[in-house]
């Protein structure tokens, strides 16, 4: 028994009481699609949810692994009739389950995780360290000796980074090309100002080509969703906060190009007393840019689209995407299977829990292969991530980007 009561953070009783256990969310859950449980189904996480809520069980080792194994993906709430927020259910029973601390199996990497993956600057100095250790041969050795075997959090870790780019700062402002039709703001991200530097500078591009100057405060921290995702909703808050203060006040939208964090930050307003003007100004960059003109010259490319489960569920943006890439001449998107199937990153969740997550990863490799597209489109930090790594691994040649590097091609393949 970890823990005997619900408490002050228990996931509120009428929300878990709209589950009319119909199941129809069954078949869109990735974890009941792998392993056929029903208590790791939606419909078998609220019925432990309201046990506990009710008191007829604690919060046991056994709730907590059905809890734990949760992707937080929200498949479940696209599908479900009744409008259950699971969302917010899970956010309130991580919240309950984080007063018993982590399983011993997963207090280290946790504690590497939460002390590192929040801090834009901890992260860039753990991204240095990495790139020493490949650069130095040292990867090779370790991978060699089998030497990861016994660590499989770490070995995911290691395995998911393939390379670190040049940082490549971003200036305060960029003017809007052209007649300016607003101002906004840029996210800069966590893992994406470091890993993917260049669909920021891609992001900022097109926004100011389509008429936008973007402001990009240099002291932006972290969005705060990893944290909110674990329970941390303490942490969470005060990094919300840190970040609304962080924009000025008069900016027509803030500008995310990475589903979680925009998810997280469009729902700041639903948690966090006076964040509502600010979340309602968060916009992906798919919306932002599906509403604007762009000049676009054609690619030659056969592209398969995957939906990040935190735009698609999390935000349900999925025409925009595709509407922008549909605007490129000569490109040719072509059906994913599942595409909206999670991928298995899920934020920290393929460190976490390396099983499922490869088992996900290897269904979605396969839905990818089917397409006989070379290049695969994704909207997320995370799903660039795990789907490159899964095409490294299995050999598949795709190249994995963001809708924002393609759009960007293609303006400077504009001929006027
Ligand atoms: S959030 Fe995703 S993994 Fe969790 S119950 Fe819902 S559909 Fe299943
Ligand atoms: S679809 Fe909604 S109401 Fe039906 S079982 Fe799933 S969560 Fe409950």
């Amino acid at each position: 028994m970890r823990a005997d009561t619900p408490g002050a953070e228990a996931p509120d009783l009428a929300e878990i009481r709209k589950c009319v256990h119909c199941g129809i969310c069954l078949p869109q859950c990735p974890t009941y699609r792998v392993l056929g449980e029903e208590m790791d189904s939606p419909r078998g996480r609220i019925y432990l949810m309201r046990a506990a809520a009710e008191g007829r069980m604690g919060l046991t080792e056994t709730f907590q692994r059905h809890i734990d194994l949760c992707l937080g993906c929200r498949a479940c709430e696209t599908a479900c009739p009744s409008g259950v927020m699971f969302g917010s259910l899970l956010e309130a029973t991580r919240a309950q389950l984080r007063r018993a601390g982590p399983p011993p199996s997963q207090r280290l990497l946790r504690a590497f995780v939460f002390s590192v993956f929040p801090w834009p600057g901890r992260l860039g100095a753990a991204l240095g360290v990495f790139k020493l250790y490949k650069r130095s041969g040292l990867r090779r050795l370790v991978r060699a000796s089998g030497l990861l075997r016994g660590l499989p959090g770490l070995a995911a870790m290691e395995a998911l980074l393939d390379d670190v780019p040049a940082a490549t700062p971003m200036p305060d402002v960029i003017r809007a090309r052209g007649q300016s039709i607003g101002r906004v703001g840029l996210l800069t991200g966590c893992v994406q100002r470091h890993l993917y530097a260049n669909v920021n500078h891609d992001t900022a591009r097109l926004l100011s080509l389509a008429g936008y100057e973007v402001v990009i405060p240099s002291g932006q921290g972290c969005c705060g969703a990893l944290e909110l995702h674990a329970g941390r909703t303490d942490a969470h808050e005060a990094r919300a906060r840190a970040l609304a203060a962080a924009f000025p006040a008069d900016l027509d939208f803030i500008v995310t190009n990475a589903a979680g964090c925009g998810s997280a930050m469009k729902e700041y307003g639903r948690r966090i007393s006076g964040l509502a003007p600010f979340a309602a100004r968060v916009r992906d960059v798919t919306e932002v840019l599906a509403g604007a003109a762009l000049p676009l010259g054609p690619l030659d490319l056969t592209v398969a689209y995957h939906d990040a489960c935190h735009l698609a569920h999390g935000q349900r943006l999925r025409e925009e995407p595709r509407q922008l890439l549909g605007r490129i001449p000569g490109l040719r998107l072509v059906e994913l299977g599942d595409s909206d199937l999670c991928c298995g990153s899920a934020g920290v969740y393929n460190l976490l829990e390396p099983g499922m997550a490869r088992a996900l990863l290897e269904r979605k490799l396969t839905r990818i292969a089917e397409t006989g597209a070379r290049v695969v489109a994704a909207a997320n930090p995370g799903c660039l991530l795990q789907i490159a790594r899964g095409c490294r691994e299995r050999g598949l040649d795709v190249a994995i980007v963001h809708p924002v590097e393609l759009l960007a091609r293609a303006a400077d393949a504009y001929q006027g």
